[in-house]
């Protein structure tokens, strides 16, 4: 279902939208001719611009609730002429994302999702009733949906700052992988949310590095081996891959973080002389850059974490 401009009414200061019922619901005496509808604001910067320009709202059932979807006209800037490195980013369960231009890198760890998947999925199952969920059970969801959306939306825009401070034009990013049965992710229900999630974040890296005129290369992962591979020698391996985290080359012992390794095996798909770059120890020295719950905000964190 779909309200044009002249179909619903937004009132910005109390954060309500005013949605028309039409024309033949107005003959109940019952209805108002109107739903109304309150609305919470993200605290991003660009969406109090987007609420003045919303075109049309959308009703869209995602299988659990209604959801009023706002189309807003966004002024894209004319971009900055972009930069000519590549960027390679890996997107994971330990690390939310890793990130290599080549003679630096930056990882931003913790699993924030995973996290907040299980406790709000405790709080679901523990309060869900003979009649399905709770209300305090769909609060729950609701509460991680927004929580979840907010967390993507600060990690996508940092991770296309920083990529476009670093002279960034093209970002290579892989799908996500090692999702395993040990680590909880690969039971059905897991892995949906994991896979919305990812979806999500790429899709807000797209349009975000779209804004700034980076281009967004997504790349199969499948075949490519970019998490079994050494990305100094090019070695393979199976059986050293990951300890803890690490991967450490038998061949040419390299010790570095593993999705940083990753990340910078995707570089190397798109970029002619990867290693030309790159000077020794970005691996080992990622730049850290933390999600605050308490601000929403990312922020680059003095200590490598280990
Ligand atoms: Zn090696």
């Amino acid at each position: 279902m779909t309200w044009k401009n002249q179909g619903f009414k937004l009132d910005t200061q109390y954060n309500r939208v005013r949605l028309s019922k039409g024309t033949n619901m107005k003959e109940s005496r019952y209805a108002a001719d109107y739903i109304l509808c309150e609305y919470t604001l993200q605290t991003d910067d660009q969406t109090l611009d987007a609420v003045e320009s919303i075109q049309t709202v959308r009703a869209v059932w995602t299988g659990q609730q209604w959801e009023l979807h706002f189309v807003c006209k966004m002024r894209v800037e004319t971009p900055e002429t972009p930069g000519e490195k590549t960027a390679g980013v890996d997107l994971g369960i330990c690390n939310t994302a890793a990130i290599s231009v080549g003679d630096e890198t930056l990882l931003y760890p913790g699993n924030a999702l995973k996290e907040d998947a299980h406790y709000f999925r405790q709080q679901g199952y523990e309060t869900e009733g003979e009649n399905g969920p709770s209300d305090h059970a769909e609060w729950a969801q609701q509460k991680k949906s927004r929580r979840q959306e907010h967390f993507l939306h600060a990690l996508s825009k940092d991770l296309v700052q920083q990529c476009a401070d670093r002279d960034v034009g093209t970002i290579a990013v892989g799908h996500p992988k090692n999702i395993r049965e040990d680590e909880d992710w690969g039971r059905h229900g897991n892995k949906r949310l994991h896979d919305w999630a990812f979806e999500t974040l790429l899709s807000h890296i797209e349009y975000k590095a779209e804004e700034r005129g980076i281009d967004v290369e997504r790349v199969d992962e499948a075949g490519l081996k970019t998490s079994k591979s050494c990305c100094e020698c090019g070695t393979e391996a199976d059986s050293n891959r990951v300890e803890r985290g690490l991967y450490v080359c038998e061949n040419c012992e390299l010790v570095a973080n593993s999705d940083l390794n990753a990340a910078e095996n995707m570089r190397a798909t798109v970029t002619p002389n990867p290693s030309q770059d790159r000077s020794n120890g970005c691996l080992a020295q990622p730049s850290v850059r933390l999600f605050d719950k308490s601000t929403g905000r990312i922020t680059p964190q003095e200590q490598v974490v280990s």
